[in-house]
């Protein structure tokens, strides 16, 4: 096949030759061959020009037709070129409208976000679960919809790493875990689903731990109080009797133990948050812990030292938070052999405030950090019993710190120590005008 350029070469000649010979016949050959050029132009020109008003409006015009030459073959590129995007455009429109359904008939609810937070698209959940309208609600800002200030202070956190849990709007009885995952350039995927039964679950099994624990209590407070009576009757007891109820308040006491804390882990796993928000002097509870962990190390005299910031306060929960830093404390002393030493921390800096407590002891494998604030999760259960643990301080510790919105932070070597920081933001810190010495090492 000749190319269409080749044709037009051979065109132009041919007529250039013809309108010579024209020229000749009449007399006027320059005449005749200029004629014949504007001719050629004059064609040229039509044909850019049905192009150029079919590129104006290519959507609603067809492609102009030329049989032969140049413009024939553009015109056919261009025919065909048009057909392969109308085929990819039709397969794409196929492909986002399966998406589209396939969405919409997903349980959860599914809603694609603009930079600025305005609602792109929502799926049918989104109206069930979110409360969206749409028709109306496109285009509206989310955070204009969805109102609970817990889903407008995480949208605007951008700190989307764990699901946010909330009740969904306008129905109490229905729970959400939120997730917000950013994709493209600003463009956010916001997936809500529905944990209500998961939710009652939990809290079964909560509320199941308080009861129990709460109706231990009773008997346990008075099985003690008949152990102490039996216990002063020590002279007129045989040596067998004397060690037997002498382990019985032992374990007694380890029963009491572990009922507290499980009722004060129930507690703060179901209270609200702010209603006991207060200015907190964690130097002075500091100072407090830590005679009271020299009196648990008893005569392991181990080497406790403190070095805090007595200008810096917290806002928060008093109780908490002396349970969150005695229960590392206590740890520090409990998992670190006689002598060894620990070092109490307490500072701020521009990322917020910070406890920290470090030992000599015997360390943590680095296998078992991930696991350490579960529930009952020990190295050597055996060493927590004989050590008087409850298997629930971390847990504790985890709970206080996510209602302060804080952070605990692991760092151990086996045989060499660990150290338990917590990190508090910058919001929660409360600065003290200090008369004397702000700064104090013991
Ligand atoms: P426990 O009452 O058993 O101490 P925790 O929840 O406080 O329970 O701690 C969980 C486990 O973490 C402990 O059993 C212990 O194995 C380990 N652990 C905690 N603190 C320390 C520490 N300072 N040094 C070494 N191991 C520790």
């Amino acid at each position: 096949m000749r190319k269409g350029w080749t044709t037009d070469l051979w065109r132009l000649a041919l007529l250039l030759i013809a309108a010579t010979l024209v020229g000749i016949a009449v007399g006027y050959p320059l005449v005749a061959i200029l004629i014949a050029q504007m001719g050629f132009i004059l064609w040229h020109f039509r044909e850019q020009r049905r192009l150029e008003q079919w590129l104006q409006n290519p959507e609603s015009h067809n492609v102009p037709e030329a049989e032969y030459g140049l413009w024939g073959e553009i015109f056919d590129l261009l025919y065909r070129w048009r057909q392969r995007s109308q085929r990819r455009e039709q397969k794409l429109e196929t492909l986002l409208s399966r998406f589209q359904q396939a969405a919409s008939a997903l349980p959860d609810a599914v809603v694609i976000l603009r930079g600025d937070g305005a609602i792109e698209w929502a799926n049918k959940s989104a109206q069930r679960l979110l409360g969206l309208n749409l028709t109306k609600d496109i285009g509206q800002p989310i955070a204009n919809l969805v109102r609970q200030p817990e889903f407008v202070s995480y949208l605007r956190a951008r700190e989307y790493s764990t699901p946010l849990q909330m009740l969904a709007p306008g129905r109490e009885n229905l729970s959400l875990t939120v997730r917000i995952v950013p994709y493209g350039i600003g463009q956010k995927l916001l997936v809500a689903r529905d944990v209500t039964r998961l939710k009652r679950l939990e809290d079964m099994r909560r509320d199941f731990v308080a009861n129990i624990s709460h109706e231990m209590r009773t008997p346990l407070t008075v099985i003690t109080g008949y152990l102490e009576s039996l216990a002063d009757l020590e002279d007129t007891l045989s040596e067998e009797s004397r060690k037997s109820v002498s382990q019985m308040q032992e374990q007694t006491a380890r029963m009491q133990n572990l009922v507290t804390d499980l009722l004060f882990l129930s507690r703060i796993e179901t209270g609200p948050r702010t209603s006991t928000w207060e200015s907190v002097a964690v130097p002075a509870m500091l100072s407090a812990i830590r005679e009271d962990a020299q009196a648990l190390s008893g005569d392991e005299k181990h080497n406790i030292t403190l070095d805090i910031d007595n200008s810096i306060w917290l806002r928060g929960n008093e109780t908490e938070l002396r349970s969150a830093f005695s229960n590392l404390i206590f740890n520090a002393v409990r998992y670190t052999p006689a002598g060894g030493d620990i070092e109490i921390k307490w500072w701020a800096d521009d990322q917020g405030a910070h406890f920290s407590v470090s030992d000599s002891g015997i360390g943590i494998p680095i296998k078992h950090i991930p696991r350490l604030t579960e529930r009952f999760y020990r190295v050597d259960t055996a060493r927590s019993r004989e050590r008087g643990g409850t298997g629930l301080g971390l847990a504790i510790v985890k709970h206080v710190l996510q209602r302060h919105d804080a952070r605990l932070e692991i760092e151990s070597a086996e045989n060499r120590g660990s150290t338990f920081t917590c990190n508090f933001p910058t919001e929660m810190i409360v600065h003290q005008e200090l008369k004397a010495e702000s700064k104090v090492a013991t």
